[in-house]
């Protein structure tokens, strides 16, 4: 039977190549449509639809052939996935979910519906309106679509601000006092079995929004870790959800437990999976998505997963960096093999297993000096 089923991606990045390599583990078939060309997942399936993910026609004609559609990507084209669902394709997560998780405003509505604790904050259309609101300062910016690794965000300290703000449809959020920012993924299958990952916490790199290590898992007390755990398997609920999410929390300063954003795809907070997990984020997709029973999520080890970023040091020394990454011991290497150049850009990660947390966490160090 898994044989004959076909799964069709949408988006072609490094998630959806991930998700391809535990596909081949699970002998269904896998297709993926990106606009770009070269994207990771046109060199992990012949099956490789170049075209653009949001365009409704390219959306409608990628998924008519086959039984299951799923994304690695938010920004898809919600008309065209709805048609499909009327057309009988399983579209896994739904259509709503994904619309309402696209908006960051429509995705706070929701959660504070449900009672799931958010951070608060109101909606604009442009900048301009937050000069009637500046009492609000200062405050977190967002952009309400199609931000990512923190380039839709930003920090209004005060009136100042304003002029160089985004002039966009924005939420502009209260400005946490964050101790913690962690991340549980869920999952959840057509039977309605629910499946929670241990929480990873993260650690930020200074000057920008972009992850810097994460670790698995997070070393907290043991009743915020049960709070962001209920508060997840809520979410999960609330979207009636097949698939997995990711509930990205921060812990306050005076240890609330809100939730910041959500995706409903695969996540770079469960790269870990692949190696330190009993049942990997990307296999539990699949197993939801064509109604297999979930696995176990127990981890199997402690794990830190760095992302590593594209840089001018890096492309001219990749071979001398290459070897010295595959030389640190429980190093697991993931190279996208993405061909153009983007400074910043995720090119890779590694992920590294240990006996103990603070012996991995150690080798953080010696990975940072290696990638600069
Ligand atoms: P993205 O979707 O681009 O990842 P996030 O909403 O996750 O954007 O925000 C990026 C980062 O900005 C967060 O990881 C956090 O460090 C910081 N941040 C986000 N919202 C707030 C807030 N309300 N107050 C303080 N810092 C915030």
């Amino acid at each position: 039977m898994l044989e004959t089923l076909k799964i069709g991606i949408l988006g072609g990045g490094q998630l959806g190549a991930m998700l391809i390599r535990h596909a081949i583990d699970l002998g269904v078939n896998v297709s993926a449509m990106d606009k770009d060309p070269q994207a990771p997942c046109s060199r992990y399936t012949s099956s490789f639809i170049c075209a653009d993910p949001t365009s409704y026609e390219a959306v409608l004609e990628f998924g008519k052939n086959m039984d299951v559609i799923t994304i690695e990507r938010e920004a898809v084209n919600i008309d065209a996935l709805r048609q499909l669902e009327k057309q009988g394709v399983k579209v896994y997560p739904s259509p709503e979910t994904i619309a309402v998780i696209q908006d960051k405003y429509t995705q706070k509505q929701f959660l504070q519906s449900h009672n799931i604790p958010v951070v608060p904050g109101v909606a604009i259309q442009g900048k301009n309106e937050l000069y009637a609101i500046e009492d609000k300062l200062p405050g977190c910016l967002k952009k309400r679509r199609d931000g990512y690794d923190g380039y839709g965000v930003m920090v209004l300290k005060s009136k100042a601000d304003i002029e160089a703000a985004f002039d966009a449809p924005c939420v502009l959020e209260e400005l946490v006092d964050i101790k913690h920012e962690i991340a549980v993924i869920v999952a959840r299958n057509e039977q309605g079995e629910v499946k929670c990952y241990d929480a990873v916490m993260m650690q930020f790199s200074g000057e920008k929004f972009i992850l810097d290590y994460q670790i698995a898992p997070a070393q907290l007390d043991a009743s915020i870790l049960g709070q962001a755990t209920a508060l997840a398997e809520k979410v999960a609920e609330a979207f009636k959800l097949v698939g997995i999410i990711a509930v990205e929390m921060f812990i306050t300063k005076d240890n609330q437990v809100v939730v910041n954003e959500l995706a409903p795809r695969p996540h770079n907070s469960g790269h870990h999976t692949i190696e330190a997990s009993i049942t990997s984020q990307y296999e539990q997709l699949l197993r939801a998505i064509i109604g297999m029973p979930l696995g176990e999520t127990d981890l199997r080890f402690p794990s830190l997963m760095m992302n590593i970023l594209d840089s001018t040091y890096l492309n001219a020394n990749k071979k001398d960096v290459l070897t010295r990454l595959l030389a640190i011991k429980g190093a697991h290497l993931h190279w996208y093999g993405k061909i153009d150049h983007r400074p910043g850009r995720k090119i890779g990660h590694i992920t590294i297993a240990g006996d103990t947390m603070e012996s991995i966490v150690a080798k953080a160090e010696t990975i940072r000096k290696v990638l600069n």
